[in-house]
């Protein structure tokens, strides 16, 4: 489950950093999030040197917000984006061997209203398992495919709906932040966690070093390097703004909103399997019984910000949606333990860029020669995002990157 901090930069902590005044690496990152944290072990693997720089703590922006999912994108079918679907599907397979205690297969019970809407959820489901059929650490008790009618009607969601059924899939559940401590872990990258940027030096056509203030005691330090990566999550824009005066639109923001209820001593509290529900636009309702809770998500709102507060319409959306889809349940009497948002990063503007899938991109600045720019993306694809991207500032391919299992962040964290 994530950080309930609504923060992404909170007071850093009291144990000081031992780096020293000048840190000089091949290449230098900045942002820790999933993409960061991942290229940092991309470059380890390559035996290249590289330190991660963040303002807040590792894995603290979107990546501590996201639905949990490393998965091929159940809306494709609707939204019809194959290639999409089949990446997602071939980088499940990857998460479930790197990270074995960080994931668990799940069946996702996706209801039907009627045989129409039950024959191609069939059919879809049917392609989207076959396509995902590489499961290492499949369990073999997780059933698969139409799901008993006596199972789905004992499901007290399914009271009062005009669902008639239901066919599970499979997906991967995971521990989004863990996950991103487990990469960074698996990197031998010089953390500078806590620490504000003050500037840059630039030199022969790129950047050289940046100036940057440990955010705990006030301490000066540099990071020189020969390659800057930023992988700055739905902050680019805003950044590129302030530190370049850039105008660019690189990316759209869009907002969504977990609301984790409290099952005790209510109708959920039995609830096992996660339901996926479709919904207009390629959407999907996710309501997802895990770590004692009951997550429900998500929604979409375009904002301006990498990090916006909850507004209410955004809540009364989702509560409105599940009082539509699952009358029975009366949401609002549920208590709420914590409610979150996370800001998506969608790629905006695809010229002058080397596309690599239509969600993710990877630009080398137009006049920063040795600045390359992380944009979208998701969690499930960024192993397989940085692994290109670490191709190609190295020069070097590394097919250990799909295999080698990652090292745990202090042994701390959820896993399964
Ligand atoms: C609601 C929601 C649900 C999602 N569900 C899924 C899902 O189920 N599966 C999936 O695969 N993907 C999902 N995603 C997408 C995924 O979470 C994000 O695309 C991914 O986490 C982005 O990672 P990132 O490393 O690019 O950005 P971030 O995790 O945001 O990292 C950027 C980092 O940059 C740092 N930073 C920002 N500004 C500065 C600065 N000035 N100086 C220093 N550091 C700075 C931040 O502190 C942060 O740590 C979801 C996203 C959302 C919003």
């Amino acid at each position: 489950m994530s950080d309930t901090s609504s923060n992404p930069w909170p007071a850093p902590p009291d144990t000081p950093c031992a780096l020293p005044a000048r840190v000089e690496v091949e290449v230098a990152i900045l942002g820790a999030g999933i993409h960061g944290a991942a290229l940092a072990r991309e470059l380890t693997l390559r035996g290249v040197s590289c330190a991660v720089v963040d303002r807040g703590a590792v894995g603290g922006g979107t990546s501590q917000w996201s639905s949990q999912l490393l998965h091929g994108g159940i809306r494709y079918l609707q939204t019809g984006d194959i290639a999409q679907m089949k990446e997602g599907l071939h980088e499940r397979a990857a998460w479930a061997r790197l990270a074995p205690s960080r994931c668990r297969w799940e069946a996702f019970w996706m209801p039907h209203r009627g045989i129409w809407e039950g024959f191609t959820h069939r059919v879809g489901i049917g392609f989207y398992d076959r396509w995902g059929s590489e499961r290492p650490g499949w369990p073999e008790t997780l059933a698969l495919g139409a799901v008993p009618k006596a199972a789905f009607f004992a499901d007290p969601r399914a009271k009062g709906t005009k669902f008639r059924g239901a066919v599970a899939y499979t997906d991967l559940l995971t521990h989004d932040r863990d996950l991103v401590r487990d990469m960074l872990a698996s990197s031998t990258a010089a953390l500078l966690d806590f620490h504000e940027l003050e500037g840059f030096e630039e030199g022969g056509g790129g950047l050289s070093a940046m100036k940057l203030r440990d955010r705990r005691d006030g301490t000066a330090r540099t990071v020189a390097a020969k390659r800057f990566v930023f992988a700055l999550g739905p902050w680019m824009d805003a950044f590129m703004a302030q530190w370049f005066g850039e105008a660019t639109k690189r990316l759209r923001l869009s907002s969504g909103i977990h609301l984790w209820f409290d099952p005790k001593g209510t109708a959920l509290e039995h609830c096992e399997r996660p339901w996926a529900m479709m919904r207009s636009k390629g959407r999907i309702l996710f309501v997802i019984p895990r770590d004692g809770l009951i997550q429900v998500g998500t929604t979409e709102r375009e904002v301006e910000e990498g990090w916006v507060p909850i507004v209410e319409e955004e809540r009364a959306d989702l509560f409105g949606v599940l009082g539509r889809i699952i009358p029975g349940i009366p949401w609002k009497q549920l208590p709420v333990a914590f409610e979150e948002l996370g800001v998506r990063p969608l790629v905006a503007a695809k010229g002058g860029t080397d596309k690599l899938s239509r969600e993710a991109v990877l630009e080398t600045h137009p006049r920063l020669s040795n600045l390359s720019l992380v944009l979208g993306g998701k969690l499930t694809t960024a192993r397989a995002l940085m692994d290109r991207l670490a191709t190609e500032l190295t020069g070097q391919a590394c097919p250990a990157s799909r295999t080698e299992p990652l090292r745990l962040w202090d042994g701390q964290g959820k896993a399964f």
